[in-house]
């Protein structure tokens, strides 16, 4: 004969507070956000950028939130129709949906290795935010590794 086990009552699952405070302690315990050593950091139309400068290069962790679009809050700050930079890297969360000007669209989702040709307009996909460990040379990043000043076909 089975016997049933008295059912525990069912606990509603508490929501993850959205409190500046809270958020910024999940932030700390997590390896991907937590404070990045040596790292210049700063923060751009709603994106967290920390900067290392490491050999000849850069190495950079970009945390784009949920909701980011770069042609809603970025392209007030930089007066270019599209964004022209060009990004390699590693997507270590998060989904990212774009387009270049000719239509042609990528859709990313992590954990996956990233290149992104300059002249792209990109936004995150649902409610996680996007965090992108980013490989560049500043102004010859697209050139260093092989890109075109902007998205075209040969
Ligand atoms: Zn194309």
């Amino acid at each position: 004969m089975k016997l049933k086990r008295p059912r525990k009552p069912a606990r509603a699952k508490r929501p993850a507070s959205t409190h500046p405070r809270h958020a910024a302690a999940r932030a700390a315990r997590d390896p991907l956000l937590a404070r990045m050593a040596g790292a210049d950091h700063r923060e751009v139309g709603g994106v967290s950028i920390d900067t290392t400068r490491t050999a000849n290069g850069r190495v950079k962790r970009v945390c784009y939130p949920p909701g980011f679009r770069w042609s809603t809050h970025m392209k007030p700050l930089v007066n270019t129709p599209l964004c022209m930079h060009a990004h390699v890297g590693f997507l270590a969360r998060g989904r990212v949906r774009g387009a270049y000007a000719d239509g042609c669209a990528f859709d990313l989702a992590a954990p996956r290795a990233v290149v992104i040709e300059p002249g792209h307009d990109a936004w995150v996909v649902g409610t996680q935010a996007a965090v992108l460990i980013e490989f560049d040379t500043e102004r010859s990043t697209a050139a260093r590794f092989g890109l075109p000043d902007s998205h075209r076909h040969a």
